[in-house]
């Protein structure tokens, strides 16, 4: 039995189309349908942003007056004929694209960030996870997305006359977002349903369109839930770890079962952080039923096509779950399995660690989905490294370098963060549905004059300036008379002042107070009569970071002194809707995160398309993007490695020390160093170089093809050659190969001198494996006398008189003695090593 879902309300025949046109999320970056929406009710339209309700909301008669405006009913006929044509047209991926995906990807995250009209985000991830879908549809990139649907989702921020952060949790009706529930052939709503102590939970399912790619969410408020069971799916990020568990339970393993109820076959899995690494296991399961094998086989057939991007910075920030909670909330599923709760714990948790011994082993989520996946990745090149580190302890006696995380570097959606103004001026620079094909820095700014780049930016400044008012109208003059009423309600920001911009989530890592270490000095920045600077601030504090929440204090503080106020302006409740006034509007974005733990940062990429500079620490992407044409960096050339060891708050005063002086003697004379047209021409030549060099390269679209042709496809691959026969073929070999390894040794290692080269040889003692199946590589680590380097010893022959022993050797540049020391692994073209068997030896 199910329970009957909603139906919508009833709309006159001429205009039924508006239904598909308002449950396709495209109308977040394609505006060809906002004057439709607008003309339906332009009040919901422009508060709400939510096409859905709009068309829920308006009232019957101006439906029908609508339906007889033949201007009215011509344009809706437009739209409908350019969605029509959008869904069939040929994609990048369908006619560039080289390889088979299959039935495609299933995407797992925990959050999506797709508009302000459907909160299911909380920051980063999620924003990331909604641009990587449009990006795939844009591309057509065969992606199917799975999720949660929150009836809260994330707190909504307020902040008290005395600058308290204040948290609220207002309900999201589900028939009022822009989702459909999901249903099966039989038009039935698709419900699924997880095992849980004592009971089952059931869930319902429901849709978002986003282009052409799907969204699947759940959500467990089914009013024949146990109440507790209802408020699963209420709330993002509470800190109750018993509530997380019971989410990510419902996203893994209620996501994977919903694939599957409804016949979908992805032919990889791609989890976006360790959340939802259940659903691998799931997925383990699912194939084990339908190939009547045993877990490991599964295990290992399914692993090669699943991915794991990992976007933390810290080994503490990865979900940890006690045992006693899982043996609880895991058995009921479990049952009747070959996998119980502790041999799962054993594929989430460190073989060597110390823990081990004790009771209060923990499950780590990211382990867990590292040992179930044939790749994984990081998300810019520095958080390569850091990733590295971080997951080093895992492969016993690999160096940090060779452990195998690949990175991305992440993008965002471009046509989700320009604005009209822009649009209209990257249109004229290369054309429509440019942000469709993959993006080369092949269409330059060159034929646009400094003029126009320049009053572009004016009227992006003016648009952000007058929204702002708007909205401080709102949240300030009433809540807030400050001391001078005018400059609150009316005279606030100036349109001509540089407008510096800053917003993110408000922790201590990412240093929003690295301005504040030095009031008397901002003061003067602020208060200069000819060179003056604007700030406009927005972002939450977790509601637990107590620090974060005291940094939002002291800016609503700092804000509020009469010769501050009208240029610093907090906006509350950072969300999707106020990024993009933000993003569009500001001329330089701040970012200043403590040295290496920006995993990546998108927030700088927005601005890139709309004509923004970044002045940004030296970490995450800008590390990689900088150069001195391009924008300002704190601190460039910064190395990971340099830093690894030194303390979190070493550089924090001359970080504070170059942010300031970048300001005051670049940023600031450069903005208002203009020519006898009043042109910048400096400034303008910066934003050139600036969209030219890095919107394509830091586009969500640069991201996908690169998930698509460097993992999907050669995993797809790989994942095609792992049948159930060479799964039980790789299974069987390798237990034969880990009985014998312990008995592996080095018996001689000699060295020879020659004309400016050195040859190593050296035997080894196989115990009876197959030498085919070893590298032996001769090491050198980075050192005053060369890089780094592995160099792959030949096997030259067996030693007539020693079984199972054979002698290797290379020729390398010479060192010292003691510099080049050999190895021996695994080497096998049917795994991805070592991450599947991270067997090392090292002579010494
Ligand atoms: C882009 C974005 C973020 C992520 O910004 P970072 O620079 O990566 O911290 C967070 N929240 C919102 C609303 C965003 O639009």
């Amino acid at each position: 039995m199910t329970l009957a879902a909603y139906t919508p309300r009833s709309l006159p025949e001429s205009l039924s189309g508006l239904f598909q046109l308002a449950l396709d999320l495209r109308w977040t970056w394609h505006h060809g349908t906002d004057e439709l929406w607008r003309a339906l009710d332009s009040d919901i339209w422009d508060t709400t942003r939510n096409a859905w309700l709009v068309l829920n909301s308006v009232s019957g008669e101006r439906l029908e007056e609508l339906a007889a405006d033949p201007d009215f009913q011509q344009r809706y006929r437009e739209q409908i004929h350019a969605h029509q044509a959008f869904t069939e047209a040929d994609t990048w991926y369908s006619t560039d694209c080289r390889g088979d995906l299959g039935e495609g990807v299933a995407y797992f995250c925990m959050e999506y960030g797709l508009s302000e009209s459907l909160p299911l985000y909380s920051g980063g991830l999620g924003v990331l996870a909604g641009d990587f879908l449009k990006a795939s549809s844009d591309l057509g990139a065969p992606v199917m997305a799975v999720g949660l649907l929150y009836q809260q989702g994330y707190f909504r921020q307020a902040i008290s006359t005395d600058g308290e952060q204040l948290e609220f949790y207002p309900y999201n009706d589900p028939t009022m977002l822009p989702v459909s529930p999901l249903r099966d052939a039989d038009d039935q709503w698709v419900r699924v349903i997880v095992p849980f102590p004592g009971r089952h939970v059931r869930l319902r399912a429901w849709k978002a369109q986003v282009g052409r790619c799907e969204l699947l969410l759940l959500d467990s408020n089914d009013p024949r839930n146990e109440p507790g069971d209802r408020g699963i799916t209420s709330e993002l990020y509470t800190g109750d770890p018993e509530k997380r568990l019971q989410q990510e339970m419902v996203l893994g393993i209620g996501g994977w079962r919903l694939l599957e109820q409804l016949g979908r076959s992805p032919s990889l899995c791609h989890l976006n952080e360790g959340h939802c690494a259940l659903a691998l296991i799931e997925r383990a399961f699912s194939w084990q039923d339908d190939h009547e094998s045993d877990f490991q086989t599964a295990r290992t057939a399914t692993r090669a096509t699943n991915l794991f991007t990992t976007h933390t910075s810290v080994a503490s920030g990865f979900d940890h779950f006690s045992r006693s909670l899982l043996r609880l909330y895991l058995t009921p599923w479990l049952e009747g399995r070959d996998l119980n709760v502790d041999q799962l714990l054993a594929l989430g948790s460190q073989p060597s660690s110390p823990d081990n011994q004790s009771t209060d082993l923990k499950l780590n989520m990211a382990l867990l989905a590292l040992n179930m996946s044939g790749r994984f990745n990081g998300v810019s090149r520095i958080h390569q490294k850091v990733t590295q580190t971080i997951f080093q302890p895992f492969f016993p006696r690999w160096p940090a370098e060779d452990i195998p995380a690949d990175y991305v570097t992440n993008g965002i959606h471009t046509p989700s963060w320009d604005s009209p103004e822009s649009d209209a001026i990257w249109t004229r620079a290369c054309g429509k549905d440019r942000w469709r094909r993959p993006l080369q820095s092949t269409c330059p700014m060159t034929d646009i004059a400094d003029e126009e780049l320049w009053e572009m930016r004016r009227l992006e400044r003016a648009r952000l300036i007058t929204y702002l008012r708007r909205r401080l109208a709102s949240q300030h003059c009433e809540q807030n008379p400050g001391n001078n009423h005018e400059a609150a309600c009316g005279l606030l920001l100036d349109h001509e002042t540089l407008t510096l911009g800053f917003a993110r989530r408000f922790t201590e890592y990412k240093r929003p107070d690295l301005l504040l270490k030095d009031e008397e000095r901002l003061l003067k920045l602020l208060a200069s009569r000819d060179r003056p600077i604007q700030i406009v601030l927005a972002g939450k504090a977790h509601p637990y970071d107590l620090p974060g929440k005291d940094i939002i204090r002291r800016w609503k503080a700092f804000s509020r002194r009469p010769d501050v106020e009208g240029k610093v302006v907090f906006i509350e409740d950072y969300d999707l809707g106020v990024a993009n006034q933000l993003i569009q509007g500001v001329d330089v974005w701040l970012n200043c995160p403590r040295h290496p733990w920006e995993a990546c940062g998108t927030s700088g990429m927005k601005v890139l398309v709309n004509g923004g500079l970044n002045l940004s620490q030296y970490d995450g992407w800008w590390a990689e993007a900088w150069n001195p044409d391009v924008g300002w960096a704190i601190r460039p050339g910064a190395t990971f490695d340099e830093l690894s060891g030194s303390n979190n708050h070493d550089h924090d005063l001359s970080d504070m020390e170059q942010l300031f002086d970048l300001l005051e003697n670049e940023v600031i004379p450069g903005f208002y160093d203009v020519d006898s047209e009043g042109i910048p021409r400096k400034w303008v030549g910066r934003m050139r170089a600036s969209m030219d060099q890095l919107t394509a390269a830091y586009s969500a679209n640069r991201m996908v093809r690169e998930y698509v042709e460097q993992f999907y496809l050669p995993m797809a691959e790989m994942g095609s050659r792992r049948s159930s026969e060479t799964a039980r073929e790789l299974i069987g070999e390798y237990g034969e190969i880990s009985r014998h390894w312990s008995r592996l040794r080095f018996n001689s290692f000699n060295t020879s001198e020659d004309s400016g080269s050195q040859t190593f040889t050296v035997e080894v003692y196989l115990d009876g494996i197959d030498e085919q199946r070893i590298a032996v590589e001769l090491v050198a680590e980075d050192s005053e006398h060369g890089p780094r380097t592995i160099t792959a010893m030949q096997m030259k022959h067996p030693l007539g008189g020693s079984p199972h022993t054979y002698l290797y050797e290379c020729t390398v540049p010479p060192r010292p003695e003691g510099h080049y020391t050999p190895r021996l692994r695994v080497r096998d073209e049917r795994l991805n090593l070592p991450l599947e068997n991270p067997a090392i030896l090292w002579l010494r």
